[in-house]
């Protein structure tokens, strides 16, 4: 079933997977495909690995964006596929899109391939941003396709399959409204149908959007998630974290963070993603002003609500990991001075005692006496896809040895329960990162 493909020959090309030499699943997600209602012994055999790599009727999607605040008018599925939607036992639809399937109509110079550690970094850090409570795209599998792919150095090839409730983005309607009013129009109906209550109109599209998005970057600063990549194609109609190839949970507290070793000047850094987000927002509102009398007032008013909506979404996320509310604003100030590993503060948090990274600061004494006060009952991971640690399961994973990569996802997926044998696995949110210094290249 493609009832995106089947509306919108214009935004779906037909395309087909690249056959490989050795197409293996090496990671399914069986709890997620169980949840779905798909068998996960067919997903292994050899009818469902054709299904996985594309090997049938599938669509490349269209879509524009703009990369690092450059528009490009075409963009797409470059390597990646739609490969069908599906009906969960609930009755609940989801996209099955598959990522280093092969070159496409969209695909420019690339190759259309992903390698596998980008692949499984992928897929841990959805299932922990999952097992945390944030809206995500989730992984379903990882294949090895048999191939290698040249990058900074050569890697075993992959494809990594994913669901997410939809992938129309606000580049999706970026590329409708250079195709016109009337397909942004059908998008925006169609769109509606499938994420929105009966009866919304363009702006009741776009203000559940922007409430999405303020409670979903929210929830990112809460665990110290820094996406990576903002591009506005990036960005999910559904609320959904999607495309965050080059992302991290940050060390060190600085406002200024950035791992993405593309990145160069900052524009995705820590602290700028909300801004980052309302001028996506605002990309979204310039594709649908044609579709809406004085567009350009009313979309700008309602953009304005955004930076409230913010404000109490953060509120919110940061009372649940204080464990209390109105404290979060003057602890932020002592981590711009103190620069402590912030997840770390955060799972040491204890009532009567100076979190860990702030002993000796100013202010800080006064803070816990304050946040003490308040029997505050802080609940926070105690295990996250930390940089060194998962960046080791990687290595070894493409080495050929998985272990050390499914214990990992394992303690992801129970990020608050702690359990001996993942001792060593350097997830740990408690310990301070030794060394500083961490860039990722994944995603490439
Ligand atoms: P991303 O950074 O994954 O969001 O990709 C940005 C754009 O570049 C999308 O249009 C991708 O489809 C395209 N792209 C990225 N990597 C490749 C690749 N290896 N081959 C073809 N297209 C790619
Ligand atoms: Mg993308």
């Amino acid at each position: 079933m493609n009832t995106f493909a089947e509306e919108f020959p214009e935004l779906a090309l037909p395309a087909t997977g690249e056959v490989f030499p050795n197409p293996q699943v090496l990671v399914l997600n069986e709890p997620l495909a169980t949840e779905l209602g798909l068998d996960p012994q067919w997903l292994r055999s050899p009818a469902g690995i054709d299904f996985l790599t594309g090997q049938g009727d599938c669509v490349a999607l269209g879509y524009a964006g703009h990369q690092f605040g450059q528009f490009n008018p075409r963009m797409g599925d470059g390597r990646a596929l739609l490969l069908s939607e599906h009906t969960d036992p609930h009755g609940k639809n989801w996209d099955i899109h598959a990522k280093g399937t092969g070159r496409t109509p969209f695909s420019r110079g690339g190759d259309g391939h992903y390698p596998l550690d980008a692949a499984l970094k992928e897929f841990a850090f959805a299932e922990s941003l999952h097992a945390l409570g944030v809206p995500t795209a989730r992984s379903l599998a990882v294949l090895t396709t048999g191939g290698t792919v040249p990058r900074r150095r050569l890697h075993p090839g992959a494809i990594g399959v994913r669901v997410a409730s939809s992938h129309i983005r606000i580049g999706t309607f970026q590329y409708a409204a250079l195709l016109g009013p009337s397909v942004t129009d059908r998008l925006t109906r169609y769109a509606l149908a499938r994420h929105f209550p009966a009866g919304s109109s363009p702006l009741d599209l776009f203000d559940a959007t922007v409430v999405r998005q303020a409670e979903l970057v929210a929830n990112w600063m809460r665990f110290g998630f820094i996406h990576g990549v903002m591009n506005t194609d990036n960005v999910a109609i559904s609320g959904e974290t999607i495309d965050f190839g080059p992302c991290a949970f940050m060390d060190y507290f600085a406002t200024d963070t950035v791992y993405s070793s593309i990145d160069t000047r900052g524009r995705y850094a820590y602290a700028q993603q909300p801004a980052v987000m309302m001028w996506n927002l605002a990309r979204l509102a310039e594709a649908l002003v044609p579709l809406v009398d004085e567009g350009v007032k009313k979309f700008t008013e309602r953009l304005q609500r955004y930076q409230p909506q913010y404000g109490a979404a953060w509120d919110k996320a940061m009372a649940a990991a204080l464990g209390a509310e109105g404290c979060a604003e003057q602890l932020l100030g002592l981590l711009e001075v103190a620069a402590p590993d912030y997840n770390a503060l955060l799972a040491g948090l204890t009532p009567g005692e100076v979190p860990p990274g702030l002993e000796g600061i100013p202010g800080a004494a006064e803070w816990t006496e304050r946040w003490s006060a308040l029997d505050p009952q802080p609940r926070n991971p105690i295990y996250l896809p930390r940089n060194h640690g998962l960046q080791a399961a990687l290595v070894e994973a493409e080495q050929g040895d998985i272990g050390r990569y499914l214990l990992t996802l394992e303690a992801l997926r129970n990020p608050y329960e702690w359990d001996d044998k993942y001792e060593k696995l350097g997830l740990h949110a408690a310990v301070p990162r030794a060394e500083a210094e961490f860039t990722t290249y994944c995603g490439t």
